[in-house]
């Protein structure tokens, strides 16, 4: 369904949960707003074993592109067995990327030890794979980095980045981009809105992590992917440019990142 070719320099949500349950009975409609929007290709990746099958779905239905990944915040869900029906996935069914992946130090009841484990052993599913890796940081992007210097892969995207300069200097250099979305719409995201506006155009991709981190402008509802058309616009602005130079500098991002372009 998604009209992707390479070629194209279409709009690329690089980070939707479009499997989430919040667009059940609705998802034909949402796709389909996204395409006449110029969403011309959406990045779903899993958050844990149960919804490996649910992505796997969404590649079948609408050509998505997938990753598969145990997320930090699923922590509690995550068995040691789910690392090798990861590894059979990633053998198997081709996904573009592990992800989500990574590390949450803003909620105190994941266990920052076995948040660790399971990074480093998905970190190295990654590199025997060639694959670039999602990255959730919060709060931690210092350590992230570290075991990112342990376990050198190929690249990827360090998705709702909200780092520092120097973090975002350190992720780049280690061959990643940086993904911007819901949170740069809001008045008060005075530091992501500045890296947003200064950082190199090719370290930048588009993101709307729908149906979270709804813009300051939709508060009540879902956010959905459709919404990127208004990032890329509200980018543009906050950058001086059009949004067709972000449009294709984030297609073509968005491909390197990925390993693709
Ligand atoms: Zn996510």
């Amino acid at each position: 369904m998604f009209p992707f070719l390479p070629a194209n320099d279409c709009l690329i949500d690089s980070h939707c949960h479009l499997d989430a349950a919040e667009f059940d009975g609705v998802r034909d409609d949402v796709v389909a707003e996204a395409i006449r929007q110029g969403i011309g290709q959406i990045l779903v990746p899993a958050v844990n074993q149960a919804t490996f099958a649910e992505t796997l779905a969404m590649r079948e239905r609408y050509g998505c592109w997938l990753a598969f990944g145990l997320h930090p915040i699923y922590l509690a869900q995550h068995l040691d067995e789910h690392l090798a029906d990861l590894e059979h996935k990633l053998a198997t069914d081709r996904p573009v990327a592990v992800g989500d992946i990574g590390l949450d130090f803003y909620l105190p009841a994941l266990d920052p030890v076995r948040q660790e484990y399971l990074l480093v052993e998905q970190l190295k599913l990654a590199r025997k794979y060639g694959l670039p890796v999602i990255l959730h940081v919060r709060r931690s992007q210092d350590r992230l980095l570290k075991y990112l210097r342990q376990v050198p892969v190929v690249g990827g995207i360090a998705h709702a980045f909200n780092g520092s300069e120097q973090q975002a200097a350190a992720f780049l250099a280690r061959g990643f981009k940086l993904g911007f979305g819901g949170a740069m719409t809001f008045r008060g995201s005075q530091r992501i809105r500045r890296l947003a506006a200064t950082l190199p155009l090719s370290a930048l991709v588009l993101e709307t992590d729908a149906p979270d981190m709804r813009p300051e402008w939709a508060q009540a509802v879902p956010n959905r992917p459709a919404n990127l058309l208004r990032f890329a616009e509200f980018l543009a602005e906050l950058r001086t440019t059009t949004p067709e130079a972000i449009r294709t500098a984030t297609h073509h991002n968005t491909l390197q990142a990925l390993g693709l372009g």
